[in-house]
């Protein structure tokens, strides 16, 4: 049975653009995509690193959560992602916002994602795929941290070739 899923996708290493598009791309091969607009945004953490670009992927899939996350850090390792430093600069982060209305708590993994109710470059990208989402009964569109956006869209087209 499949299951709506919301990834995360971000980078602000090497050509960001290529790798996302070849994120999404590679995302497809799952299940069924939509995909936001393509955002930049400043930082999160350590601010000498260079911008993001972000977006967020809607995945419908019959993939079980723990066999998504290791295809989604396969994923990231293909991108050449390399550990520097708590969140410092990366060609790739995927990360698993939503699956469905599960709620996930092991030692791999914690779903909904810690940031989606905190990071405008979730939230916003999320909005897109789904103005009417809710986490908890709360529409995110209402959220407060919404009303100062800290990021650019960079594409509001196909830009992913999808
Ligand atoms: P943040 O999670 O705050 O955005 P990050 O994306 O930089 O930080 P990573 O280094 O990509 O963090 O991931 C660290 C660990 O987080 C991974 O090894 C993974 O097991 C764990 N993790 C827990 N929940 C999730 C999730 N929902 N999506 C992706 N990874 C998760
Ligand atoms: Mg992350
Ligand atoms: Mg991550």
């Amino acid at each position: 049975m499949s299951v709506i899923t919301y990834i995360g996708l971000g980078s602000n290493l090497g050509d960001s653009r290529q790798i996302l598009t070849e994120a999404v791309q590679k995302l497809a091969s799952l299940g069924q995509v939509k995909v936001s607009k393509l955002y930049q945004s400043p930082p999160m953490g350590p601010q000498d690193q260079p911008h993001y670009l972000n977006a967020v992927v809607q995945l419908e899939t019959d993939l079980a959560p723990l066999t998504l996350l290791d295809k989604l850090q396969c994923f990231e390792q293909e991108s050449g992602r390399v550990r520097l430093r708590h969140w410092g600069e990366r060609t790739l982060d995927l990360d698993l916002l939503l699956y469905g209305q599960d709620k996930i708590q092991n030692e791999r993994l914690t779903v909904p994602h810690v940031g989606v109710m905190q990071r405008d470059f979730v939230l916003i990208p999320l909005l897109d795929l789904d103005p009417l989402l809710q986490l908890n009964g709360q529409l995110l569109k209402d959220l407060p941290i919404l009303q100062l956006p800290t990021l650019d869209v960079l594409d509001a087209g196909n830009w992913a070739d999808i």
